[in-house]
């Protein structure tokens, strides 16, 4: 059998020069395919009009630009739009356009399924199969760049990229650092650090890492005031407790010179709404780089929890506005198209048993 075409879509500017240099080719006519790639989304050579006809057959030749298959697209009544990619055989993952007023936000995915298992997730809730590949996690980016000029020309751009898919992304920390990369730079996507946004459950050593490797924006799962609850609700807790997050999270502050840390906070009814879960909240923040954002939970078939009633956010919201600490409550985007925060469950087939990064085998499930 031939061997697969290399994807070109994944590589960085920089490995594109080494397989460019590697063809005995002059090393800027990766910047111009790279280009070609993340700015004008073309994934056919032949329409790369500024590459000589022998190159491109060169090119055809070797190797492709393969932007992950789609398999379905939806819209909300909302303006959200939802994408189904296929990510291998009855496998599938999603990613999610919301537009606002003034900016478009991409939230994309960086796993099919998820490991960490949380108890309120319908992504945890599938299980794991796989990491994406950097060609598969920026091929959400460029699809939808691609896409939403023809779908209404209206439509704002995307101005934000957040990784809040499906996956947690300090698991697939190579692909994801890579992927982060293409997407800040002037050649590709060009977006500030302000404007792309990786959400974490607290994968304590690879945050530390990525404060070195590219401070991006960061927003980090909390949900629970105190160890015990937060340990039955995100259990990669009882590995990583809260202190030592929290230590990691001002560390990475520290290195942007203390830009705030956004502390995610889905509201659950009876489980952590109450008032003195809220002080106990403000105790863990106050006088530190950080603002919470409350997320009302959005339920799907299988869980056991309910969305906190409005007024109970809202005295919730008010108890830590009394207490001296930044917050807001995410407006809930998508959820007739179950396409709202922690309801993208995609198609996770073949899953790896995997807890708390321990592997159990391998199970087939239809
Ligand atoms: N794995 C990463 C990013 C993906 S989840 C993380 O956990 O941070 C993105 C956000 O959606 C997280 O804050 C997550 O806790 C939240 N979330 C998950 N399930 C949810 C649900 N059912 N309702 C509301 N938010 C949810
Ligand atoms: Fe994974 Fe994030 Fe869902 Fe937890 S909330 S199971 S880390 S995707």
């Amino acid at each position: 059998m031939a061997a697969e075409k290399k994807n070109l879509l994944g590589l960085t500017l920089k490995e594109l020069e080494v397989f460019f240099e590697s063809q005995g080719q002059q090393k800027f006519r990766a910047k111009q395919v790279f280009q070609w790639m993340h700015q004008k989304y073309v994934d056919n050579f032949d329409l790369m009009s500024d590459l000589s006809k022998d190159l491109r057959i060169r090119l055809n030749e070797l190797s492709s630009v393969r932007l992950p298959d789609i398999i379905s697209e939806n819209h909300s009544n909302d303006g959200t739009i939802k994408w189904l990619f296929s990510s291998g055989v009855g496998q599938a993952i999603e990613s999610v356009y919301i537009p606002e007023k003034d900016r478009g936000t991409l939230c994309i995915s960086s796993q099919v399924g998820c490991a960490l298992d949380c108890s309120f997730c319908a992504t945890g809730f599938q299980g794991f199969n796989r990491n994406l590949s950097t060609a598969e996690i920026i091929g959400q980016v460029c699809y939808a760049n691609r896409v939403l000029p023809r779908r209404n020309n209206n439509l704002p751009a995307i101005s934000n990229v957040v990784f809040m898919g499906m996956g947690e992304p300090l698991a697939n920390y190579k692909n994801v650092t890579k992927a982060l990369k293409m997407l800040l730079a002037d050649n590709a996507y060009g977006l500030s650090r302000r404007r792309v946004t990786l959400s974490t459950s607290g994968v304590v050593p690879n945050l530390q890492a990525l404060g070195d490797d590219c401070n991006v924006s960061l927003a980090v799962s909390l949900h629970a005031p105190n160890d015990e609850l937060r340990n039955k609700l995100v259990p990669i807790n009882k590995i990583h407790p809260i202190s030592e997050l929290l230590d990691a999270c001002w560390t990475y502050a520290k290195k942007q010179s203390n830009r705030y840390v956004t502390f995610e906070y889905v509201m659950l009814r009876d489980v952590n709404d109450s008032i003195s879960q809220a002080k106990e909240l403000a105790g863990l923040l106050k006088g530190k780089p950080a603002k919470i954002n409350l997320i009302p939970f959005n339920p799907f078939s299988g869980s056991d929890y309910e969305r906190s009633p409005v007024d109970r956010i809202r005295r919730f919201q008010s108890k830590l506005r009394e207490l001296g600490i930044i917050v807001t409550t995410r407006k809930t985007r998508g959820d007739d198209i179950d396409a709202a925060c922690g309801q993208l469950a995609g198609k996770v087939k073949n899953r790896v048993l995997t807890r708390l990064g321990e592997k159990k085998g391998r199970t087939v499930v239809s």
